[in-house]
């Protein structure tokens, strides 16, 4: 019995759509193709058939350097990944974006709490307790670098800078709030011929924090 992640991944996806830079394709009567969305008719990739392939596949870019933000746009090329059911497809993209398919349901739920920066920042303890003491502008500079599409993070951001509802970064372009941009495709306005299965974030994830905590440390 499908559960509700699986139930509006399965309302979600057309016959090709993609999910971050992954290219997910119906193939059969209930199994899915996968690859990268720049891999999309070339031949020649490495075939994988279990959801847990993509553990490997996802742990390091095309030239082999650990990728500790798995919705980074550096997911490697060159392989292709055939899974049985709607099962392993949610497996298997749970390894890709982990979190991610969970986020989307409760957003379209209606159900995802989102939390400004400042609240985050606010509540680290320990060697990251410093990092709230970050001021504006430099928030400002590091959200527009750090969380950028263009080399930083696919997900479209949901969250405040602080409760007054002020956006994080003036330096993002405004689709990069947009939960139904194709961000891998940049800012401007997008015609998508494909469907877009949107990548979150609900809430500044812990690399950005470490980075908070560099900026003020002056590292
Ligand atoms: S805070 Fe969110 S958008 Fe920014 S890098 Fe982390 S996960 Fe990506």
């Amino acid at each position: 019995m499908p559960d509700s992640i699986e139930r509006a991944l399965a309302a979600a996806l057309t016959d090709a759509c993609y999910f971050g830079q992954i290219l997910i394709r119906k193939a059969g009567e209930n199994g899915f193709v996968l690859c990268h969305r720049d891999d999309q008719g070339f031949d020649g990739l490495r075939l994988f058939q279990n959801p847990e392939d993509a553990i490997e596949i996802s742990k390091f870019d095309d030239i082999e350097n650990y990728r500790p933000l798995k919705t980074a746009p550096n997911l490697s090329r060159g392989w292709q990944l055939a899974v049985v059911d709607l099962s392993d497809l949610r497996r298997a993209l749970d390894y890709f974006y982990p979190g991610r398919l969970a986020a989307l349901v409760a957003w379209k739920e209606n159900r995802l709490k989102t939390t400004p920066l400042r609240q985050t920042l606010d509540r680290q303890s320990g060697m990251y307790r410093i990092a709230a003491k970050i001021s504006d502008a430099q928030i400002n500079s590091l959200v527009g670098d750090f969380c950028r599409s263009d080399g930083g993070c696919l997900r479209a951001i949901l969250w405040k800078r602080n409760e007054s509802g002020i956006i994080p970064s003036t330096k993002l372009p405004p689709e990069k709030f947009e939960p139904a941009h194709d961000q891998a495709l940049g800012p401007g306005p997008t015609t998508a011929a494909i469907a877009v299965i949107p990548l979150l974030c609900q809430e500044a994830c812990n690399l950005l924090v470490a980075a908070a905590r560099k900026v003020v440390k002056g590292e």
